[in-house]
């Protein structure tokens, strides 16, 4: 069964990153939480997209040069009145929950991975007991190096357009190999089976992201990939149920 990865918390349904977004894909009939992390200046763990709260909250300034408290007393837009999360937080909606952690560490507002952060990230989904629970993803090949170095667990290599525009899939597919990376997802518009079947043929997993349309759903489900992430949960949950329930 291809897994639903309810990206953002489901942006478009409940907002980006929102807390009412991660309590209610908690309690989804799907796999995975899809969320992205930030350090603060005093070291504390924020689940945002943005390295900045300029887009998407009521404060503006990088995540990275603010404390806890000033990102906490950020309001995120169209989030019901809800702040910004940290790990911690993340961790204990998701305590009791049958739904997995896909955690994206991103770089900082200049594209570089923020200095000794990935250390920090996997020391906190441990220690908050998730980390036996947790995917790791990144657009960048260096992040997921550093991940290598630091656990175990299962990683995928986000693959832009241009990235894979520019290498080619042989290419993108010997780069995995050549840095220990199992598995690649690409954007739903880009993934076709031709793809799919050289990933797979090179004992690589292959995944979608960014399927927020109902065609787009369909397309990633009809496909068989392992894994999509979808700003809509919801609905990705209804028609995966009511595909399954035609082929009965
Ligand atoms: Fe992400």
């Amino acid at each position: 069964m291809t897994r639903i990865a309810s990206h953002r918390g489901g942006t478009l349904e409940f907002g980006d990153s929102t807390p009412q977004g991660f309590i209610a894909t908690a309690r989804m009939a799907l796999e995975e939480v899809e969320f992205d992390v930030h350090p603060t200046v005093d070291r504390a763990i924020i689940v945002h997209h943005d390295p900045t709260l300029d887009a998407t909250t009521d404060r503006s300034g990088a995540i990275a040069g603010l404390t806890e408290f000033e990102v906490k007393g950020a309001t995120i837009n169209y989030g019901a009145g809800g702040h910004p999360l940290t790990l911690q937080e993340l961790c204990s909606i998701f305590s009791r929950s049958s739904v997995d952690f896909r955690c994206e560490i991103k770089p900082g507002a200049d594209g570089r991975p923020y200095p000794n952060f990935v250390p920090d990230v996997v020391e906190t989904l441990d220690r908050h007991g998730m980390l036996g629970r947790t995917t790791f993803s990144s657009f960048l090949v260096e992040v997921l190096d550093l991940l290598d170095a630091e656990t175990d667990r299962p990683k995928l290599w986000l693959v832009s357009q241009p990235v894979l525009h520019q290498l080619g899939a042989a290419a993108v597919i010997e780069t995995a190999i050549a840095h220990r990376i199992p598995e690649i997802g690409v954007h739903v518009d880009m993934a076709d089976a031709q793809l799919k079947t050289a990933v797979q043929a090179a004992g690589l997993d292959f995944g979608c992201w960014a399927a927020h349309s109902a065609q787009q759903i369909e397309k990633a489900l009809a496909l068989g990939v392992k894994v999509f992430t979808t700003d809509r949960p919801s609905l990705a949950v209804a028609i995966r149920a009511q595909k399954s329930k035609e082929q009965d």
